[in-house]
């Protein structure tokens, strides 16, 4: 056995189908006697139906949470957290709302906990990215991992198909580059390819039938298994790649993952044998990006950059980008060959 270090990070994790019923017993758990309920616009319904199970322990709701976490949203989302009286944040939705959650945490020290109802995993996080003046920053801070995480399959029955395989998706980068990443390790590598196996198989059965609790079940811990890869876990190549074309392109968080994971995963492949190996393991495929690129394909999902409006000229100054700051990667950011990544990746090219 090779030398390691492993992490892990503090989380009470309630899973199963119908857990929301734990929610008053949780919050009173962690001492939150009056908790403000995040959500989207979207979700505002779920919001008021959680404050309901809440009765007198919800102080109120914000609903207004956004993608990329605003300052702005923030500060008014505070602003209703002192006016209300509140002591705590149940965060209902996506990792737009977990984000919301988060920079409360960061700002009042608030205990949260979380419904989430995607697969994108912030839940499960030390890392909150915000944005202001059109800047984004990222941090990691003990102080916005949630204290508790309720999983309730029931949620992402709802979750639309083509959002549904673009997160899942973004789950499974979590874990492919947990495999490989500077970081990696045993503990987190049986995560990894058990992530990476209960979402891939999970997601042609639910595109099937997308309310197939068993189904939605497996997606869903394995989102979290994924999820757990990105708080403790490292990134590199691939997280790069999507970090650049959403800072600089603006391009779709979780689109742009389920495009670029199967190019990055082929450039890497040379490089990362046991990688390789556990990918196999776990798509059930000889050739794991093929496999990866085709489920998006399969589902209809964008799988070319041009489709989510990023032009064509835009790929030398991508990589240009990226190589200022690369990130730790088994296999050397080659110019030439990250050229061709991103060429394929904006044509959509399935990769071998
Ligand atoms: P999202 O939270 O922005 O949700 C997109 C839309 O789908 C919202 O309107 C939401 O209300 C709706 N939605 C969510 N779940 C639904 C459901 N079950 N049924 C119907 N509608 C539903 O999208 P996301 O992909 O979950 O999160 C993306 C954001 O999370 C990005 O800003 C990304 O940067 C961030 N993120 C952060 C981390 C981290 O560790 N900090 C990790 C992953 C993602």
């Amino acid at each position: 056995m090779d030398s390691f270090i492993y992490t892990s990070l503090p989380a009470r994790v309630v899973f199963g189908v119908g857990t929301t019923a734990s929610l008053p017993q949780e919050v009173h758990a962690l001492g939150i006697t009056k908790a403000l309920v995040l959500a989207t616009p979207q979700q505002v319904s779920e919001a008021q139906a959680l404050a309901d199970l809440l009765g007198d322990a919800a102080a109120g709701i914000f609903a207004e949470a956004e993608m990329h976490t605003p300052v702005d949203v923030t500060e008014r989302a505070l602003a209703a957290f002192a006016a209300l009286g509140a002591d705590g944040i149940v965060s209902i939705g996506g990792g737009s709302t977990v984000g919301l959650g988060k920079a409360i945490a960061l700002r009042t020290d608030a205990p949260q906990v979380v419904l989430p109802t995607s697969y994108a995993g912030s839940e499960m996080t030390p890392l909150l990215g915000q944005t202001e003046g059109g800047k984004k920053t990222t941090l990691r801070s003990l102080k916005v991992l949630p204290e508790t995480v309720i999983y309730d399959v029931n949620y992402t029955l709802t979750l639309p198909p083509r959002m549904t395989v673009t997160s899942g998706m973004n789950a499974i980068a979590h874990a492919v580059e947990t495999l490989y990443a500077q970081e990696a390790n045993p503990v987190l590598s049986l995560m990894a390819e058990d992530g990476i196996a209960k979402m891939t198989r999970a997601l042609d059965r639910v595109l099937v039938a997308p309310s197939d609790i068993a189904a939605r079940s497996d997606a869903l811990y394995g989102a979290w298994l994924c999820a757990v890869c990105l708080g403790a876990g490292g990134v590199a190549l691939h997280h790069k790649l999507c970090h650049v074309l959403g800072g600089s392109f603006n391009l779709p968080h979780a689109e742009t993952h389920t495009i670029i994971l199967p190019h990055a995963l082929a450039y890497n492949a040379p490089e990362i044998p046991q990688a390789m190996a556990a990918m196999r393991r776990a798509t059930g495929a000889e050739k794991p990006a093929k496999a990866l690129f085709r489920i998006a394909q399969s589902a209809g999902v964008p799988t070319a950059l041009k489709d989510l409006g990023m032009p064509q000229d835009g790929i030398a100054r991508a990589v240009e980008i990226t190589l200022e700051n690369p990130y730790f990667n088994p296999r050397a950011f080659e110019r030439d060959a990250l050229l061709q990544l991103l060429e394929n990746a904006w044509h959509g090219n399935e990769p071998d």
